[in-house]
């Protein structure tokens, strides 16, 4: 989005990861180079400099060449460095047509020009000259007796003040002010004053001589207006060039600074713990509903690669999932926004305390990472899988990513469980393997998948039909799968009857439709070579096998006496006569749903539910903290489900923000960048948006040469590696 003349004046852009992902400092060499970052708004990407960086155009060739260009044209290292925007017209005459300032260690600002500041500068007069008059006027009174008289000042220091900065509020803007109480307060830890004694004479001459802090701005850039007359252009040029002048400048911030509170609040610094979708749309949200100006949000993650289940649970052959990815890149480029990797917030490398010292607002969007057990014996036999794994192991979840089930051995596969994700690992087992290679599975699952001799896989609950949890789309592909037939048995539907279905709410009842055209009909289909069974009202007892699974042992179930068989909350008991039944089979994989995990032991947590104890959200007993998605609510639902409620969760935030219920909101916190710091010093390297990309760019070309959408890396040291690898390669 073109943003206006104002808008540009009223921002500023910095992207210190860029500094961290070339690993060098902001310098002579370096300041022309950042500046033309894309994610920069200053930035025009028409320019001479991008065809350059394109390739477009020969560094040879650019004297001749005609159109905009940047180049630095003032530098006093570390601090400051002015970046003129100039067009050339083919010979030698350059028109400058805008100047940029970026002071350390990044903050890039456009110099208001000449006009702006001098317009500032005379309001600022005229506005102290009309206050004097009428401070005069009031002050002057008339008596019949003794004529004009001058009244004793009554007016109180506080008055004055509160005056004083009703009008400070009127005639400087607050971008004006918060931007340069920040960048003062910074300079002034980073450069300290010296005794008084050092100053020499000569740097009285460059203080500025006005006594607020937001003056002190203006007068700076005044000072350069008569030296820079020939590009109507000022701030940039300030003739601050020796120590002692910077010296007298920070002493005289510093007297400003002690002499005068704050002006305006500080950024709020907000990060969000997780990177799935409830960690994006709860982003988008607060985008919306804050002011993004004054806010910052830092999305953290532990691995190297953002997207949660979006990129490590939703089925390879479900692209079209997939696409809210484009949606997630909108939000992680925003310049508000940024996504800090490999951050892993464990309570022992990092902390939420340690995190509450960065940010004022913290949302834990971490997802439910634990696979239920069954507790039943013979579990953790070999060939025997949570679905969380065997998910990861065709996703490519570096944590199993190695799993190699085998499935050479043996033609039936158990899956415990009746949900999407059961379906989702039954559908993999059973597609064609020249359908699997078009998508983004991986090279090492295909391998396997190529040599199974699966050809039956029997999904197992333990209530009925009716109660089933996985819904009518993933049913459907599975239906229609190719090659597959399904057996279903006609007695578990029995009791459905036409009119118990018209009563049914409507997803439910399509569902079941769908179940009773696949039982009573069947399909025709050509080649049937695998086939899938539902079982209802079987309880997994144990798992049989030596050293290795040779089949299941389920109890056959039925409804407590007089329990209503349509309802979703349908209780189950062992049969009466303790029937059982037993399948052989040489894969389980165990798909009975997630919970969640205590990331820090200082977080409140109901370990029971495998969630954060919340209250709508907020984290019981930790004002200014808040959950979101599966790990607030339980992991149940789907994406769209993760939208609509980090909607709500985000108006609940800027309501408690609005109310004051935040704690410690006017504290200066250094967000995203102090926790970059804190990595650092625990040799942890952070990831930025711009390194997964090359990641994103590298699996996807490694792809394209096996006819893959995307071929993932599945290792996180190979990750980190191919980014330092790419960022030596551009530096080259
Ligand atoms: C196998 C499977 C398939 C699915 N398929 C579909 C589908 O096809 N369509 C659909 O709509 N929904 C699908 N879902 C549901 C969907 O994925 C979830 O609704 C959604 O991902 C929940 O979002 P979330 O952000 O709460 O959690 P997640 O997506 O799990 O995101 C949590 C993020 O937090 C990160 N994290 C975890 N711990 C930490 C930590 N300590 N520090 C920092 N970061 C951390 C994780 O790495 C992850 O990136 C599927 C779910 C599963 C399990």
């Amino acid at each position: 989005m073109e943003l206006s003349k104002e808008q540009l004046l009223e921002r500023n852009f910095s992207d210190l990861s860029w500094f961290q992902q070339y690993n060098v400092q902001l310098n002579a060499e370096t300041a022309l180079p950042y500046f033309c970052s894309l994610g920069n708004p200053f930035y025009d990407r028409t320019s001479l400099n991008q065809q350059v960086n394109m390739g477009g155009l020969s560094l040879a060739s650019i004297h001749q060449a005609t159109g905009i260009e940047y180049a630095l044209i003032h530098c006093q290292e570390p601090i400051l460095f002015v970046i003129r925007k100039q067009y050339k017209d083919g010979s030698n005459e350059i028109r400058p047509l805008q100047e940029y300032y970026i002071v350390a260690p990044g903050y890039i600002y456009q110099a208001p020009d000449a006009s702006d500041v001098i317009s500032h500068r005379l309001l600022a007069a005229v506005y102290h000259f009309g206050r004097a008059f009428d401070e005069a006027s009031q002050q002057a009174a008339y008596h019949p007796s003794s004529g004009y008289y001058w009244k004793s000042n009554t007016s109180t220091a506080d008055d004055f003040d509160r005056k004083e900065s009703t009008s400070k509020d009127k005639i400087v803007t607050y971008q004006q002010r918060y931007r340069f109480d920040n960048l003062f307060r910074h300079y002034i830890d980073r450069f300290r004053p010296k005794p008084q004694s050092t100053i020499t004479a000569s740097t009285t001459q460059t203080a500025p001589t006005t006594t607020t802090i937001h003056t002190t701005a203006t007068a700076t850039t005044t000072t350069t207006v008569s030296t820079t007359s020939t590009n109507n252009n000022v701030a940039a040029t300030t003739a601050v060039t020796t120590t002692a002048e910077r010296q007298a400048i920070t002493t005289f911030i510093c007297r400003s600074l002690t002499t005068k509170p704050p002006l305006s609040p500080p950024p709020t610094r907000i990060c969000i713990v997780g990177s799935g979708p409830a960690g994006f749309y709860l982003t988008q949200n607060l985008l919306k509903l804050l002011d993004s100006k004054t806010t910052t949000i830092d999305i953290l993650e532990k691995l190297p690669v953002p997207f949660g289940l979006v990129r490590y649970g939703v089925a390879p052959d479900h692209p079209e999932v997939k696409n809210v990815i484009n949606t997630f890149t909108k939000i992680a480029e925003h310049p508000s926004v940024r996504f800090i990797g490999n951050i892993h917030i464990d309570g022992v490398s990092i902390s939420l305390k340690q995190l509450q010292e960065f940010y004022h607002i913290i949302i834990l969007a971490y997802g439910s990472s634990i696979e239920k057990g069954l507790n039943i014996p013979g579990e953790n036999l070999p060939n025997v899988y949570s679905a969380k794994s065997f998910v990861g192991w065709y996703n490519g979840v570096p944590e199993t990513s190695q799993l190699n089930p085998k499935l050479d051995h043996t033609e039936t596969a158990v899956i415990i469980g009746m949900g999407n994700v059961a379906l989702d690992c039954a559908r993999i087992l059973l597609t064609p393997i020249d359908d699997l290679y078009k998508t983004d599975i991986t090279e090492q699952s295909l391998e396997i998948l190529k040599h199974s001799r699966i050809k039956h896989v029997m999904l197992y609950a333990r209530r009925g039909p009716l109660q089933v949890s996985f819904t009518i789309k993933e049913l459907r592909e599975l239906v229609q799968l190719k090659h597959t037939m399904p057996k279903l048995d006609l007695q578990d539907f029995s009791q459905i009857t036409q009119e118990k279905l018209d009563k049914m709410e409507r997803p439910r009842k399509r569902l079941t439709d769908l179940l009773l055209k696949t039982v009573n009909k069947g399909l025709i289909k050509e080649s049937v070579s695998k086939y899938w069974y539902l079982k209802f009202f079987r309880a997994p007892k144990r798992i049989l096998g030596a050293d290795h699974v040779e089949g299941v042992e389920f109890d056959i179930t039925e409804p407590i006496k007089d329990s209503d068989c349509f309802s979703e909350n349908l209780q189950v008991q062992l049969s009466e006569d303790k029937r059982t039944d037993t399948i052989d089979c040489g894969l389980v994989i165990k798909s009975v749903g997630y919970h969640g995990l205590q990331i820090d032991p200082w977080l409140p947590f109901d370990v029971t539910r495998g969630i954060i104890l919340n209250t709508q959200s907020r984290i019981h007993d930790r004002p200014g903290m808040y959950c979101v998605g599966w790990i607030g609510r339980g992991a149940r639902g789907v994406i769209v489900d993760t939208t609509s409620e980090s909607y709500v969760v985000a108006k609940r935030i800027v309501e408690d923000v609005k109310l004051n219920l935040i704690p410690n909101l006017n504290d200066i916190k250094s967000g995203g960048d102090g926790l970059v710091e804190l990595a650092h010093t625990k040799h942890i390297k952070p990831i930025a948006y711009i390194d997964w990309k090359l990641i994103d760019k590298y699996e996807i070309q490694n792809g394209m040469t096996k006819g893959k959408p995307r071929e993932k890396i599945v290792n996180v040291e190979k990750m980190l590696e191919l980014i330092t690898a790419s960022k030596k390669t551009n530096e080259q």
